[in-house]
């Protein structure tokens, strides 16, 4: 009896499967499967090239058509779908990364404007936020003493301690030039102080590198929901202006009827 009638009894089906499977099992087994097919099919194969006699008969004929596409599948095939796959996860990974990095301020790593935004946009709608707007005091003159980049150096270091004042949910962003705001979820008015006062300390307690102490002055809004939030940096930006006014290096809450009073108090200096 020639060894082909002896071969087990296997089906389209049974290949089908087994290859399904091998597509399936993870990449770093690659080599195992490829390894596993080969001493499987190749004998196989290299029987029926060798012995015309068996390979001309309906079995011969129904394993070869068995094993040399479902061979090709498994050692051409599969390879080339998992190099593709790589090929995609990198692609994907370099999008994710690329996505990120437009989201984040080039010099000092914290968000941009547009990273904020998508920050908000996935806050829960019913959120109350409140806002901090941050200023560097006399920033201009660091510049103009010790050079633009020495200028940057601090704007990193002052971006860096923003960062180690920690208050429930809170985002970062960095605003423009030397301004930096802190957007604050779910907090209460007292709370929103007493952080307000911490950021002002973290900032100026210990001197900078280079250049020494540097101080900033901080405008804070009321807490309003999401959808208010152009009118809250409006108002973080009146009470900044106030602490400007008033000697910066503090910390100004806005209230309405009082930050009026502040801006008429002020409005002689202003012209
Ligand atoms: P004030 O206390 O009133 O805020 O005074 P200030 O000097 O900080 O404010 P002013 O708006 O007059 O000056 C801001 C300066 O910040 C001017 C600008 O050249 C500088 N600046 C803005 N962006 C950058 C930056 O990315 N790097 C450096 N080195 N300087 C910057
Ligand atoms: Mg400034
Ligand atoms: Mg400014």
């Amino acid at each position: 009896m020639s060894f082909i009638e002896n071969f087990p009894p296997i089906s389209g089906m049974t290949i089908l499967t087994m290859t399904l499977i091998m597509l399936m099992i993870p990449e770093k087994l690659n080599k195992l499967i490829i390894l596993t097919w080969t001493l499987n099919a190749l004998p196989v194969l290299l029987l029926l090239a060798t012995h015309p006699e068996e390979l001309q008969t309906p079995r011969g004929y129904d394993l070869l058509f068995l094993f040399g596409p479902a061979s090709l599948l498994v050692l051409l095939i599969i390879p080339y779908q998992r190099s593709l796959k790589s090929h995609m996860d990198k692609i994907h990974f370099d999008l994710k990364n690329s996505r990120e990095e437009a989201d984040r301020d080039f010099l000092t790593d914290v968000f941009n404007r547009r990273g904020l935004n998508s920050w908000l946009n996935e806050l829960e709608d019913n959120s109350q936020i409140s806002i901090m707007l941050i200023d560097i005091d006399h920033f201009k003159s660091i510049n103009d003493k010790f050079g633009h980049d020495i200028g940057d150096h601090v704007l990193i270091e002052f971006a860096s301690r923003l960062r180690t004042v920690y208050h429930g949910t809170h985002a970062l962003a960095r605003w423009g030039g030397e301004e930096f705001i802190v957007v604050i979820v779910n907090s209460t008015r007292d709370k929103i102080q007493i952080v307000s006062e911490m950021f002002r300390t973290a900032l100026s307690q210990l001197p900078y590198k280079e250049v020494g102490k540097i101080t900033a002055s901080i405008g804070v809004s009321q807490v309003n929901s999401i959808d208010g939030f152009s009118t809250m940096v409006k108002e973080a930006d009146t009470a900044l202006y106030i602490a400007k006014n008033h000697g910066r290096d503090q910390v100004v809450m806005y209230t309405g009827s009082l930050t009026k009073d502040l801006l008429s108090d002020l409005a002689p200096e202003k012209n």
